[in-house]
């Protein structure tokens, strides 16, 4: 099967062809550094983590950047608020948000740019521009994006052109669809900015949001390069703009592929700051939570499908690293030599796991290879049928797997499979299917439990467990 990844741009699954082969240069729309992200932001950073993850895994050689802004209407706002710097402020998160990257085990990009660091770039962007006429300055000192210039505009955002209002300006970085307008490409100062301000043709101001992404990219990967990726809230206004301003800056294709992942929910709305609905990820680690049942709930939800956070839903995650983990180990540990090579086993699961991640990366499918495989393993294992060479194999091949899951090296803390409540509860799902006789599913659920190292005991007294 093909690589595959949902185009947000052509509304379509598309085949994947990198521009230079073998290679993959992709741009991910990093934190705004005004304050800690929380989970919903990493959801669609480990979206991006197992995305590069798995183009390495497919033998691609991956060139990532991601930036950090840290100068737009919200960290100047949170600087004037606590009465320090702009630049203490997004220190401070900067290094909070690398923390946790760390913490979370993903990837670290090849480049993180800041935005405040390509300011005379983005001044050059912005007079290209207005050279050639897609651009216009108003009285304090602002440049706009004259939207009707560009004939693609609202192609990425799907807009239809009752909702776009050409001639309208929009200074803020944030609006809704609904009033797709002219945007600031470069804002004139005003006294709110503090002493947050750069010299211009145009006289002191700062870059717009959109400008900025336009001009790190293009420095960092080229004019034109294979993959853009963001949270579905970046495609208006922020991805549409940044189309718009690279494509008429330099006359070429921008982006081949724009995938966007969908939202973290709480009680079905979106996980945000302005709601205060959020966890960071120190809330939950504080709670007692692992950074890898965090990661494993994150990456374990189809990327386009939202996905409502519960803590019941870390349990879960929780538990099937455990059960990863504890399958690692026994293979490490295994010392008899049967008489399975389960060279067909290992490799159904490899072109399993391969096909289902090929397509738009369905990490559910390509879950189901490896716990069955998981499940396989441990019944022959059981009965002494695994040979030495076989265990090698699915061994190296649970790491091969590992390099895209990314959670076989994390420290789960406490150990999480001695949950009394849920190894209970699932004793009682087994007395039902028992009184039922569906011996079927009462022997999934011990095997189940036995594959988190929990042994079933049946007594005269009712179901004993204890650790094996
Ligand atoms: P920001 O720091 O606000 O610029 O956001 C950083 C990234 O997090 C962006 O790509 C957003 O699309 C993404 N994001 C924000 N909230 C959520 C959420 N609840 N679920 C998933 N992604 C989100
Ligand atoms: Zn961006």
């Amino acid at each position: 099967m093909n690589l595959r990844f949902y185009n947000t741009i052509n509304r379509k699954k598309e085949d994947f062809h990198s521009i230079d082969k073998g290679k993959v240069r992709m741009y991910t729309c990093g934190p705004t550094v005004y304050d800690f992200a929380h989970i919903g932001n990493y959801r669609t950073f480990m979206f991006e983590d197992l995305l590069r993850r798995y183009l390495e895994f497919r033998g691609y050689d991956v060139t990532q950047a991601m930036n950090l802004t840290d100068v737009d209407d919200n960290t100047i706002r949170r600087s004037r608020e606590r009465g320090i710097s702009l630049t203490e402020l997004t220190d401070e998160f900067k290094a909070a948000f690398h923390a946790d990257l760390k913490t979370l085990n993903i990837q670290p990009a090849h480049q993180y740019p800041e935005a405040t660091r390509y300011i005379a770039e983005m001044i050059e962007m912005v007079q290209n521009l207005e050279d050639q006429g897609y651009a216009y300055k108003t009285e304090d000192g602002s440049i706009y994006f004259n939207i009707a210039k560009y004939d693609n505009y609202g192609k990425l955002a799907h807009l239809n052109p009752e909702e776009m209002l050409s001639g309208e300006r929009v200074t803020d970085d944030s609006y809704e669809k609904e009033g797709a307008r002219d945007f600031a490409l470069w804002k004139g100062y005003k006294a709110e900015d503090g002493d947050v301000h750069w010299e211009s043709p145009w006289g002191k101001g700062r870059p717009g949001w959109h400008i900025e992404c336009s001009v790190m990219s293009t420095e960092l990967l080229g004019e034109h390069f294979d993959i853009h990726c963001g949270g579905v809230d970046n495609i208006f206004p922020h991805h549409e703009n940044e189309i718009a301003q690279s494509v008429c800056a330099t006359g070429k294709e921008f982006v081949n592929y724009w995938l966007h992942s969908e939202y973290l929910l709480v009680d079905n709305k979106k996980m945000s700051k302005s709601l205060n609905n959020f966890y960071t990820l120190r809330d939950l680690l504080d709670q007692g939570h692992a950074a890898d049942a965090i990661r494993w709930m994150l990456i374990t939800t189809h990327y386009r499908q939202k996905l409502n956070f519960s803590v019941n839903r870390l349990g879960e995650a929780a538990r099937a690293v455990a059960r990863l983990k504890m399958f690692h180990e026994r293979l490490e540990n295994y010392k008899v030599d049967g008489p399975e090579s389960v060279d067909n086993l290992v490799a159904d699961t490899h072109i399993r796991f391969q096909n289902a991640m090929d397509n738009d990366l369905n990490i559910s499918g390509g879950l189901s290879a490896v716990f069955d495989l998981l499940h396989k393993g441990h019944r022959l294992m059981d009965r002494d049928l695994l040979s030495q060479s076989g265990a090698a194999k699915v061994h190296q091949l649970l790491k091969t797997i590992d390099h895209v899951l990314g959670v076989l090296e994390m420290d789960s803390g406490s150990d999480p499979t001695v949950d009394e409540v849920f190894i209970e509860s699932k004793i009682e799902e087994r007395n039902t299917a028992r009184a039922n006789k569906d011996f079927a599913a009462s022997d999934a659920i011990r095997d189940e439990l036995a594959d988190l190292g929990i042994e079933l005991i049946d007594t005269s007294d009712g179901t004993k467990w204890k650790l094996k």
